[in-house]
C-alpha cells in the first residue's frame, strides 16, 4: 500500500489529452511504457554523460545513466511507499532533452539560443514528452500523467513557468514537487555522483590516492580495507562504490521518513505545502556529498582531457547552429518545414527554437556526421 503521502494513481491531476484508463497497468506504468518506447529513449544510448561515447565502451552513456536513476530511485521509492511507477518514469524521462555531447553540448546551445529564450534541458525534456514525439494519432508528445511531467521538469527559469500553465505553476507559486519528483532529482545525483568516479577511475583520469581528500570516500574506503586488506583494482573500486550508494541511499530514506513523521504530513498537500523539500540527506552527509561533487568538478570534469573534447563539442554545436540559421535549406525537409511554420508566428526566434530542437534531437555520432558533411571541405573534391 502506498502511503499517504505518496502519489496515488486515482488521485492523479490526468492527462492532457483525456484517454480511457488502462485495463491491466496504472497510469504511471503506461507512462513508463510510452517513454521506453519513445524515439527520444533510444537515442539516449549514443549520447555523451560526461566521456564521449566512442572513447569506450565501458562508460555510462545517457541511456546507462537514466537506468541507474531508475534503479535507486525505485529502491527508495518501494522502502519509503512512495509511488514506484511514478519514479520509475520521471527516471527514464528526465533526460529525453539532453543534447548531444553532455552538459558541454547543452552550454553550448543555451549560449546559441541566448537571444530567442534560451535552452534549457529540463524544460526541452518536457518539450519532448509534451509535443516533439510523433508517434500517436490522437496528440502530438506521450500525452503524459501531470505528475510525471511535473517530475521531469525539475527546475525552471521563472521567465518560462508562466508560458507553462500548471505544470509550471508551483515554480512561481514556490511550492514542492511530489515526493517521488523529489526523489528522483536526488536518485540523479547520486548515480551520476558515483559513477563519474567509476568512469573518471576507469580513465586514469583521476585516481583512488587522490580521492583520498574526499572524506566519505576515504571512510568507505577504510571499511572495505579492513574487511578485504588485499583487494585491489576493479574489485576495489566497485566495492567501495556500491557502499558509497548504499550510504547515501540509507541517509536519504532515514532522514527524509523522519522530515515526513517531525512534520506530520499527512498527505500529498502537506508535501507541496512543505516550506522546503521533504526528502533530504543528513546535514553531515550533505556536506560529504558536496565536497565529492567539488572534487569532480575540480579534478573530473575540468581536466584538461576532458576540458578539450568539451571545447570541440561545443565547436559543433555552435557551426551547426550557425549554418542552419544561416540556410534553413540546410535542414533536412521535415524540420525546414518547423522552421518556416515556427517563423510564422514567432519570427527568428521561431526559426532558432525549432533548429535548437533538431540539434538536440541528435546523437553524438549524428551530430558529428553532420558537422563533418557540412564543413569537411576536402569532399568536394
Ligand atoms: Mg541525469
Amino acid at each position: 500500500m502506498p502511503a499517504p503521502y505518496a502519489v496515488h494513481p486515482q488521485q492523479s491531476r490526468g492527462r492532457q489529452y483525456a484517454e480511457p484508463a488502462p485495463a491491466y497497468r496504472s497510469e504511471f506504468q503506461r507512462d513508463r511504457d510510452r517513454i521506453i518506447h519513445s524515439k527520444a529513449f533510444r537515442r539516449l544510448e549514443y549520447k555523451t554523460q560526461v566521456f564521449v561515447n566512442h572513447e569506450g565502451d565501458l562508460y555510462r552513456t545517457r541511456l546507462t545513466h537514466s537506468l541507474e536513476v531508475a534503479q535507486i530511485a525505485r529502491s527508495v521509492a518501494r522502502s519509503m511507499a512512495l509511488n514506484e511507477d511514478l519514479v520509475e518514469a520521471i527516471a527514464l524521462a528526465h533526460d529525453l532533452g539532453h543534447t548531444p555531447f553532455g552538459h558541454a553540448g547543452q552550454d553550448a546551445l543555451n549560449k546559441c539560443m541566448a537571444d530567442y529564450g534560451g535552452f534549457e534541458h529540463n524544460l526541452q525534456s518536457l518539450r519532448v514528452v509534451d509535443w516533439l514525439e510523433d508517434a500517436y494519432a490522437d496528440f502530438s508528445g506521450l500525452n503524459l500523467c501531470f505528475e510525471t511531467r511535473e517530475g521531469v521538469l525539475k527546475h525552471c527559469a521563472l521567465k518560462h513557468a508562466q508560458a507553462l500553465g500548471e505544470v509550471g505553476q508551483r515554480f512561481l507559486d514556490k511550492t514542492q514537487p511530489s515526493l517521488e519528483a523529489q526523489l528522483t532529482n536526488i536518485a540523479d545525483e547520486i548515480a551520476y555522483n558515483n559513477h563519474d568516479i567509476d568512469d573518471g577511475l576507469r580513465s586514469g583520469l583521476i585516481s583512488l590516492e587522490q580521492l583520498q581528500e574526499v572524506a566519505v570516500f576515504q571512510q568507505v574506503w577504510q571499511a572495505v580495507n579492513a574487511r578485504y586488506p588485499t583487494l585491489t583494482g576493479q574489485r576495489l573500486i566497485h566495492e567501495i562504490l556500491r557502499r558509497l550508494i548504499d550510504l547515501m541511499v540509507t541517509d536519504l530514506t532515514e532522514t527524509s521518513l523522519a522530515a515526513l513523521r517531525g512534520a506530520h504530513i499527512a498527505d500529498i498537500d502537506g508535501v507541496h505545502q512543505h516550506g522546503t523539500p521533504l526528502m533530504q540527506y543528513s546535514p553531515a552527509l550533505r556536506a560529504q556529498k558536496n565536497e565529492l561533487k567539488r572534487f569532480l568538478r575540480h579534478n573530473l570534469y575540468f581536466h584538461p582531457s576532458v576540458y578539450r573534447s568539451t571545447w570541440r563539442a561545443q565547436q559543433i554545436i555552435e557551426a551547426l547552429f550557425q549554418a542552419f540559421m544561416q540556410d534553413t535549406h540546410l535542414l533536412p525537409a521535415e524540420h525546414r518545414q518547423f522552421a518556416l511554420r515556427y517563423s510564422e508566428t514567432a519570427g527568428e526566434s521561431g526559426q532558432a527554437r525549432a533548429i535548437a530542437d533538431y540539434i538536440a534531437g541528435m546523437t553524438d555520432r549524428y551530430a558529428m556526421k553532420q558537422y563533418s558533411e557540412l564543413f569537411d571541405f576536402s569532399r568536394l573534391v
